[in-house]
Formats: structure tokens, sequence, C-alpha cells
């Protein structure tokens, strides 16, 4: 499995790219949110390599900063033979429906064909803890906790298990998931760790977790026995520095992801 860090951060800001990763395990990908579609790795490129006119993506939920680039690239598609396939919430359909496909602030692209005359967005829905089967990869949502309802994911290829946290500031639905799907394999954690701890009370509010509290839940809950790795994102760029320094007594556990990387399991 690899996978490319489009964006890594919780914010907009000068050469910095809102998070959104795109997965691929061997002739299949997917991507999750839809914060940075125009980067350095070009989405139409693994169409064309893939020979499919399909793009998945999962949303874990409706916030900007997860769907910010997704009404500009599906104004592009309609010319292309390309169409998008969104995984999401009802709840994450509603709101999109409501407040920016409502053909008021952005055109309904559900009812929009593309150049093949296939609907240029569809949606699939998604629940909890539903087993999702594509080509050569499973992915399970879970509810995690953040302000709006949000999805991580559970995602794996039978060799590489990933936990993705989407927008949180707990890990405890995750161990929740673990304990019901109990596998025996350590698996990789992917975590939103947007504040520095001086704002711990802004990522209170936000449901985000600061290096504060990720750093007592990280002794708490052991999450190096749990873990093999943890991949820090979402980081508001601002607080990047601050965050590093804090989180660097966790040096031998975790990776502050970076954009435009390529990591490979
Ligand atoms: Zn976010
Ligand atoms: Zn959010």
């Amino acid at each position: 499995m690899v996978i490319y860090t489009l964006g890594v951060y919780g914010s907009k800001f000068k050469n910095k790219n809102l998070a959104t990763f795109l997965f691929l395990e061997k002739d299949d990908f997917f991507l999750i949110d839809a914060g940075s579609l125009y980067s350095k790795k070009d989405i139409i490129q693994f169409c064309e390599k893939y020979k499919t006119d399909e793009i998945k993506i999962f949303l874990t939920h409706a916030h900007l900063d997860h769907i910010s680039e997704l009404p500009f690239f599906l104004d592009f598609l309609v010319s292309t033979p390309y169409k998008i396939t969104l995984y999401l919430s009802l709840f994450t359909k509603k709101l999109l429906k409501n407040h920016l496909f409502n053909n008021k602030i952005w055109p309904d692209f559900s009812k929009i064909k593309n150049a093949k005359g296939k609907y240029v967005l569809n949606y699939k829905f998604i629940k909890p803890l539903q087993i999702i089967k594509l080509k050569n990869i499973k992915l399970i949502p879970f509810k995690v906790s953040h302000v709006i309802e949000t999805y991580g994911y559970f995602i794996s290829n039978k060799k590489t298990y990933i936990y993705f946290s989407g927008d949180t500031n707990s890990v405890l639905p995750i161990f929740k998931f673990i304990k019901r799907n109990y596998t025996k394999q350590k698996s990789y954690l992917f975590v939103d760790i947007s504040f520095s701890s001086k704002n711990t009370k802004i990522a209170n509010l936000s449901k985000h977790y600061s290096s504060l509290k990720f750093i007592k839940d990280f002794f708490r809950y052991k999450l190096n026995k749990h873990f093999k790795k943890i991949f820090v994102y979402h980081i508001k760029p601002w607080e990047e520095d601050l965050i590093k320094k804090e989180l660097d007594l966790l040096s031998k556990y975790i990776y502050i992801l970076k954009d435009n990387e390529e990591i490979k399991f």
C-alpha cells in the first residue's frame, strides 16, 4: 500500500495544503477527504494509469477544510470522461446538498453529466461499522468525537492495518473499534493534532487534539503498545513549529507528516 499526502494541514496557509490522502493498492486507488485535489500528484494521471473513470473519495465530515477543492474539481470533471463517487454519511450529504451544492452557492453536480454522459457526482452512503470492500482493500467507517458528525476509517489490505482518526480529540472511539473487531496485528495510526499546548482551550472547544492532550493520552493509553507508528496530521500551519517541539519527546513513536510525501507500507 502507498499513501500520497496531497495535503496534511488543518488549515490553508501559504504553501500548506489541506489534509487529503490518496491511497494506492495494486491497481486501485481512493482518496480520503477533498481539501487538496490539485496538488503535485495529478489524480487524472492515476485514472489514466489504472484505466478507470471513477474517482472514489471517502469523506470524514463536511467541514470546509475537508471539502474545499471538491466544487472546483467537479467543475473541471464535467468536460472530462471522469466522475466522482463520494462516500459519505447521510448527515454529511444533507449538509453538502443544503448548503453547498444547492444551485445557489454552487451547482448540484449530482444532476450534471460528464463528457461521457455519466453523472459527475455520485453519492454512496456509509454507515458506522459497515464493511466497504474495494478491489484490493477494505474500509470500515467508525464515528469519532468531533463538533459535528465525523467518521474515522479503518483501512486494511490484510497486510497493513491503518486507523485514520478523522478530526477528533479522543482515541477512545478507535479503541472501542479495536476491541470489537479484534486483530492481533499491530497497526498504524493517523491522528489529528491541530494545536499546540498553549491553545488546548481552543482545541477542546473545537474538538481537536492539542499536543498536550495527545501526550497525556499517549501515556495514559500506552499508544506505543497498540500502534507500530503514529502519523500526525491536521496541524494548524502557524502552530507547526511549537507542536513539533512539544511532540519531540515522542519522536521514537511518531512521525509528523508533510505535504507531497509518499509513504510505503
Ligand atoms: Zn479539519
Ligand atoms: Zn472538522
